[in-house]
């Protein structure tokens, strides 16, 4: 973990924060769409300070999650639980992702047809993240709806 600083395209959102090198990516629908690409890379972060005020957006395309942009450039900055602090943050922001790799796949039975696993990444399926994160909510004394 390093501490670091992010920022979206046009510089109005910044998040900082201690920054892991472990990439997750996931295939989702949701996700291919949100970023405009296929799939959505984050790294972890921790005691992430976010700053854009009123140009920080967030999209609640289910009861449970926000993603999170920039409204002025429409960057993609990350996704959590709804109203919670990020746990992780898209991977592009960050300038320095040396030794940087793609350590886990998630929604892998939605992955592009014409994208290749990513070598010794962690496969996860839907219907195993999905189990992964109902008893994740469930320990949070959230509900899934
Ligand atoms: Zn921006
Ligand atoms: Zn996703």
């Amino acid at each position: 973990m390093v501490q670091t600083t992010g920022q979206c395209l046009c510089g109005a959102v910044t998040i900082s924060g201690e920054v892991g090198s472990n990439i997750q990516a996931c295939h989702c629908r949701q996700c291919q769409r949100w970023t405009g690409g296929s799939p959505y890379f984050c790294v972890p972060i921790s005691d992430p300070v976010v700053t854009g005020g009123e140009t920080l957006a967030a999209y609640h395309h289910s009861t449970w999650g926000e993603r999170t942009f920039c409204a002025t450039c429409g960057t993609t900055v990350y996704w959590t639980t709804k109203g919670d602090a990020p746990h992780s943050a898209a991977a592009g922001l960050f300038e320095d992702q040396t030794g940087w790799r793609v350590t886990e796949e998630i929604f892998v039975d939605y992955r592009a047809a014409w994208l290749l696993p990513f070598k010794g990444a962690t496969q996860s399926t839907e219907a195993q993240e999905i189990a992964k994160f109902d008893a994740w909510m469930a320990k949070q004394g959230k509900s899934v709806e």
